[in-house]
């Protein structure tokens, strides 16, 4: 029987977007199986500077109607708005398409990837469950202000949009059944009324997991937490704003966001991008890591092999994490980030190649 074809929306975006996703569309294509129909779509600073638009209508349609969405990373420092902020389409998209599970696993694939001592392969491996649409980034197009002179943002929780997020952590604690298995809710439940009651919600919707151990932490403890024993973390669950600032945090104790894959899930489509931006510093140059989007192709596949019961997709999910363990547990091998000095393309052939 023919396997099965998936369609995937690529959108490349702005600075070393283009280069992490080239290498990724290899390793996808060096799999052989399953089959894919990639189609590129306009978006990002760049496109906004030639369309006036930095996220056509078309753009988002693709995304929509594709079995699954691979983005690079967009936005440029130099191209903003009137009102200075950014061009942000990559967040626009979550909130078109209501991807509100943000998932960014953490995972130490070489000791010497690790700022931290006494670590080794392995040793760190946890998932931030990032709410992705509501929280702080929800003023995102409606904060106010004011005379020049006073500017607001507000932090929006809701119940549905937190119970989904947080059902999203314990289900997936549930799957990778870590013994034992935990999910921590990290807020600001001591200071803030909405943080207070994203933590009501957390332990509402935990009780229906009694198996898993209910943790809680401030951000800010956290952020020590995370450094000084990142080991005994399994799955943590935070508002927008908090977990954006926790996964650079993460990213950087297992070699940087060049190492940090992520995806955002929703009902009916995901999106799966590097957690890095488009770096302008480095781009061009060759310097780029592929790896955290090549991992995040390796999470778009086993989100397709569950959502579509296609054991090719999953097995196409083990075989690139395989790839990655593989290539780099050899000493020295990678991009300048990883201490190594392999080009961006010399990272992804040995990918391809161990494939
Ligand atoms: P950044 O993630 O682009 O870069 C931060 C640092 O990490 C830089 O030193 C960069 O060289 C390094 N880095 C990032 N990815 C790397 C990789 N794959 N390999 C090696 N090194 C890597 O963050 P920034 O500098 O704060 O932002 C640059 C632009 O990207 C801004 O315009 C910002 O708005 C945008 N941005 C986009 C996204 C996204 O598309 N999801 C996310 C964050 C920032």
């Amino acid at each position: 029987m023919a396997g099965k074809t998936y369609d995937i929306a690529v959108l490349k975006g702005d600075g070393i977007g283009p280069e992490v996703v080239d290498e990724t569309l290899k390793v996808l294509e060096a799999l052989g199986t399953p089959d894919f129909n990639f189609t590129d779509s306009p978006c990002g600073a760049g496109c906004y500077l030639e369309q006036g638009n930095p996220l056509p209508k078309e753009s988002v349609e693709a995304c929509r109607r594709a079995d699954a969405v691979l983005l690079g990373a967009m936005g440029l420092p130099h191209v903003r708005w009137p009102d200075g902020t950014e061009m942000r389409p990559q967040i626009d998209l979550r909130i078109e398409l209501d991807l509100y599970a943000g998932v960014r696993p953490i995972y130490l694939y070489a000791a010497e990837h690790s700022p931290l001592k006494g670590l080794g392969a392995g040793d760190i491996d946890f998932v931030i469950l990032r709410e992705n649409v509501e929280g702080l980034f929800a003023s995102m197009n409606g904060g106010i202000e004011l005379r020049g002179e006073v500017a607001v943002d507000s932090m929006v929780i809701t119940r549905s949009g937190t119970e989904r997020v947080v059902r999203y952590a314990f289900e997936l604690a549930r799957r990778r059944g870590r013994d034992p298995m935990k999910v921590t809710c990290v807020d600001k439940a001591n200071v803030f009324k909405s943080m207070a009651f994203f933590r009501r919600v957390f332990d509402e919707v935990g009780e229906a997991y009694p198996e898993i151990e209910r943790d809680y932490a401030y951000v800010d403890a956290l952020s020590m937490y995370l450094v000084q024993r990142p080991a005994t973390y399994d799955v943590m669950v935070s508002e927008n704003m908090y977990g954006d600032i926790i996964s650079d945090l993460a990213a950087g104790l297992v070699g940087g966001l060049g190492m940090a894959p992520s995806g955002d899930i929703g009902e009916d489509s995901a999106v799966f991008q590097p957690s890095h931006g488009t770096a302008p510093d480095i781009a061009g140059q060759e310097l780029a890591n592929p790896l955290a989007t090549i991992l995040s192709a390796g999470l778009m596949l086993r989100w397709l092999g569950d959502r579509h019961d296609d054991p090719a997709a999953t097995q196409g999910a083990d075989r690139i994490e395989a790839a990655v363990r593989g290539v780099i547990a050899e000493a020295g091998v990678g991009t300048p980030d990883l201490g190594g000095k392999m080009s961006t393309g010399e990272l992804g052939d040995e990918i391809v190649q161990a494939l």
